[in-house]
């Protein structure tokens, strides 16, 4: 068996999923595997990426990395959720803030019970039991694991980061473990005659890189994956039709808010991360309806601050590799597809895809079965998330440009219109096992886009209106206490990850 393990693993790309594809990679085999960076600071890697979802944080744990150091040299902050405004309808707002809205009783969630009550005629507000949400409103952070004297679950969190800091913290981390760094641009990738496996890279420098697998982190281009291997992608620009960015840091001005914020637009969303230095704030919009020069005139008139950088124009194709792993090529990352950044789950997708990755690690002889399992296994996560992003677009009353008109009558998956369609009966949700969100994140999402369903889970009943009333008011009480204890999030973050250069 040893004859056939893998000894040398190649990884090209310097970026977010590079260096975290090394850094697992590295944590899991230790200096069993000979591991290579080939990066090229000469392209450079995209830049932004800088908003994160809770798994992460079990991310650093597995990497052994401490949360507060971390975030000192990224200069993080703490992220509880997505402010959405402007989506259902103008001067509409709501949050999908992380972790579930109340408590679950018995066997149902709570905003089954809120529904309920909702139905009877009580004016409830789902996020006024969400400890996530009411933190948030209150630029409050404070890491809670259960909202004290109860057995309620305290605050579910992720961060936002700078990419450049988050990728050279990494790096260290990774040459620190025995990780090989060789900067260089590849000129050449060289196929194995008999089976057209990957061979070597040739830099331009004339260095041959050797390897026995591939990990292609290479961003949009997918070096290994679509120029070498012809991997092939499915585009999925007649549902997620934004295809252009256009990127501005900006300097620190208000309060420092435990939230990023996705305002809609006439033809697309704007994106503001909160970051301890600046802010990462970005356009993104769909270029059949608006021009790279109007997108950039938008941007500059909702940001505050002043600017940092000029604006920067990016091009995507939203979609994903039909093959994200290809004979001894792994790609991860922007090479493997890119959905859009409306819920931050792109890095997510390389943490998720290395653990699968890890999971079904070859050996020499790459049995084809476990590549084609990797491979739809990735299809299905890919899709559900899809799925996810179309219904923010979708599920809109907005009519007032040929952007929104296009978006809320467009055809969607059926695997969502189905999803919608019994949401809308009785509040339920069909959520499979590895379905990233869970019925919380649908249920926000469906409820603030103005999805309401016409009846509750016939168990909600179950609990007389008074008696529901009384824990509702209760859960209230206990939340709003336990945000009021919470620290300013500026003042935590000071207090506990202050950024260092
Ligand atoms: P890149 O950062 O592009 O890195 C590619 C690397 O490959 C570089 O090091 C480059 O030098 C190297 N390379 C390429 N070609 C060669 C060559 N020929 N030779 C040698 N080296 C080469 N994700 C989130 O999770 N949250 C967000 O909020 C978010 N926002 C985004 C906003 C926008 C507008 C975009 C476009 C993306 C966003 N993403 C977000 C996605 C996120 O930026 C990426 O998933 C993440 O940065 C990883 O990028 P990457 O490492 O795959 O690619």
């Amino acid at each position: 068996m040893s004859e056939h393990l893998i000894k040398k693993v190649v990884i090209l790309g310097g970026g977010t999923a590079g260096w975290l594809s090394a850094a697992m990679l590295a944590k899991t085999w230790g200096r069993n595997i000979a591991i290579t960076v080939v990066e090229s600071d000469e392209i450079g890697t995209v830049g932004v990426g800088e908003a994160t979802i809770p798994p992460l944080t079990k991310l650093l744990t597995f990497l052994g990395i401490d949360e507060n150091q971390f975030l000192s040299r990224v200069h993080g902050t703490f992220k509880l959720g997505i402010e959405f405004i402007d989506w259902y309808a103008k001067d509409h707002s709501y949050i999908h803030a992380f972790g579930a809205p109340g408590q679950p009783l018995g066997i149902l969630p709570f905003y089954q019970y809120w529904l309920a009550q909702r139905l009877r005629g009580h004016n409830v507000h789902l996020w006024d039991y969400s400890l996530t949400a009411l933190a948030a409103k209150q630029n409050r952070f404070g890491r809670l694991k259960q909202v004290p004297n109860t057995s309620m679950d305290g605050m579910d969190y992720a961060f936002h980061f700078d990419a450049g800091l988050m990728a050279q913290f990494l790096r260290i981390g990774c040459e620190n473990s025995g990780v090989t760094r060789i900067e260089g641009k590849v000129s050449g990738v060289n196929l194995r005659a008999e089976d057209g496996f990957i061979e070597s890279l040739t830099l331009q420098s004339g260095q041959v890189v050797e390897g026995e697998m591939f990990i292609d982190c290479s961003g949009f281009r997918g070096v290994l994956i679509e120029d070498a291997l012809k991997a092939g992608y499915n585009n999925w620009q007649h549902w997620l039709p934004c295809d252009r960015a256009v990127a501005l840091p900006t300097t620190s001005v208000g309060p420092l808010k435990p939230y990023t914020q996705a305002r809609a637009h006439s033809a697309g969303w704007q994106w503001r991360i909160p970051l301890q230095h600046r802010v990462g704030n970005g356009h993104v919009f769909c270029s059949q309806y608006m021009s790279d020069d109007e997108a950039t005139q938008i941007l500059l008139a909702n940001v505050t601050g002043e600017n940092l950088a000029e604006p920067r124009i990016l091009k995507f194709v939203t979609g994903r590799r039909k093959e994200s792993w290809v004979k001894n090529c792994l790609s991860l990352g922007l090479a493997s597809g890119f959905m859009e950044p409306l819920e931050s789950t792109s890095i997510h997708l390389v943490q998720s895809g290395m653990t699968r990755f890890l999971r079904l690690f070859p050996d020499k002889r790459f049995n084809p079965l476990e590549i084609a399992e990797y491979n739809r296994q990735t299809a299905h996560e890919y899709e559900l998330i899809r799925d996810f992003l179309v219904l923010h677009y979708k599920a809109t009353t907005r009519s007032d440009t040929p952007f929104w008109e296009y978006c809320r009558t467009m055809d969607i998956p059926d695997t969502l219109a189905h999803k919608i369609d019994y949401f809308r009966q009785h509040g339920r949700l069909l959520i499979e096992e590895d379905d990233l969100f869970r019925d919380t994140n649908w249920a926000q999402v469906l409820i603030g886009q103005g999805i309401m369903p016409g009846a509750a889970a016939p168990l909600a009943h179950a609990i007389g209106e008074d008696d529901l009333t009384d824990f509702m008011k209760n859960l209230r009480v206990i939340l709003d206490r336990t945000v009021a204890g919470l620290p300013d999030h500026a003042a935590f973050v000071q207090q506990n990850c202050p950024a260092v250069a």
